[in-house]
């Protein structure tokens, strides 16, 4: 017979949005017998709760989100939102090269799509490449299961055919809901927000970006940073930008590492390993994809 407190730990939700979901029924129900009015403050209580913890990235309240490193180390760990771009991807490689870091790009599986040469060089040059959902919509969080579920396998798929599968996911917006919990483990990933960004809008508010970022890093972050700009001229100017973040970077005295080492766990493995067709066939991820695993198959240019 299982001991009484561990039937009691199943029963209960595991979130803390199942559990304070729960805490707010049951008063509700109690505050019901006295006066049915009362039972709306636990519960308008906890849907103010839910929309309060959905625009908070770093919030596990839905689900567990990874937004920080646990290496221990004196680093912060890059991340790059919203590419593959020819305009920027080729520039921002090359600067990455130059400063010797490696990064992380969340792309979205219609852009993988249309540029898989560049998803292919990203991996070569040592990079990692994270799920970011297939079209970027603004709210996909809100969406039923069914639509989320087809926007994550979307971008799965679309990263399988470059040999790749994503471990880590990125809600567009940093946004999560209840329902991506069963998605990711259905699909045997995890979430990664970040714990440091320069709300640059997506590039629109470019000014003074590596001022902002700087003056909120510290050991231990996950950088937000976005490769898509809203106009071509604005290229060299956001080039800049990130040379001076990754400059006051190491001046601070902080490394940068791999996502993957931050975190302690791989973020993307190899599609033949995970589908078992070599290594152990246990569906694990068993190896990240380290550099040269992927030759440029082609050239591209560096403007669109
Ligand atoms: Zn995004």
């Amino acid at each position: 017979m299982r001991p009484i407190k561990n039937v009691f730990a199943n029963w209960l939700p595991q979130s803390p949005m199942g559990r304070i979901g729960w805490a707010a029924f049951l008063s509700a129900v109690l505050l019901a017998w006295a006066d049915l009015r009362l039972a709306v403050i636990p519960l308008g209580g906890f849907a103010l709760l839910c929309a309060a913890a959905a625009s908070v990235p770093s919030s596990s309240f839905f689900l567990p989100v990874i937004s920080r490193g646990t290496s221990g180390r004196k680093a912060v760990a890059l991340t790059f939102d919203d590419g593959p771009d020819p305009l920027t991807t080729p520039a921002l490689l090359r600067l990455l090269k130059e400063h010797r870091v490696s990064g992380t790009f969340f792309v979205t599986g219609h852009r993988v799509v249309r540029y898989p040469e560049l998803a292919r060089d990203i991996v070569a040059q040592g990079h990692s490449l994270g799920n970011h959902s297939f079209r970027h919509d603004m709210l996909g969080a809100f969406r039923s299961t069914t639509t989320l579920r087809q926007e994550i396998r979307a971008a799965q798929r679309a990263l399988k055919d470059l040999g790749i599968v994503a471990l880590a996911y990125r809600p567009p917006m940093g946004i999560t809901s209840p329902r991506l919990q069963r998605v990711i483990c259905e699909e045997g990933m995890f979430v990664v927000n970040f714990s440091c960004r320069a709300w640059d809008g997506g590039n629109r508010r470019l000014r003074n970006l590596s001022g902002r970022i700087l003056k909120r890093v510290r050991d231990g972050d996950i950088l937000l940073l976005h490769e898509n700009l809203p106009r071509p001229s604005l290229l060299p100017g956001w080039v800049g930008e990130v040379d001076r973040i990754l400059q006051g970077i190491r001046e601070k005295g902080l490394e940068v590492l791999p996502l993957a080492d931050m975190i302690g766990r791989p973020v993307m493995a190899a599609a033949a390993e995970r589908d078992g067709r070599s290594g152990g066939g246990n569906g694990e991820p068993s190896a990240r994809i380290g550099p040269g695993a992927y030759a440029p198959r082609s050239t591209h240019p560096d403007e669109p």
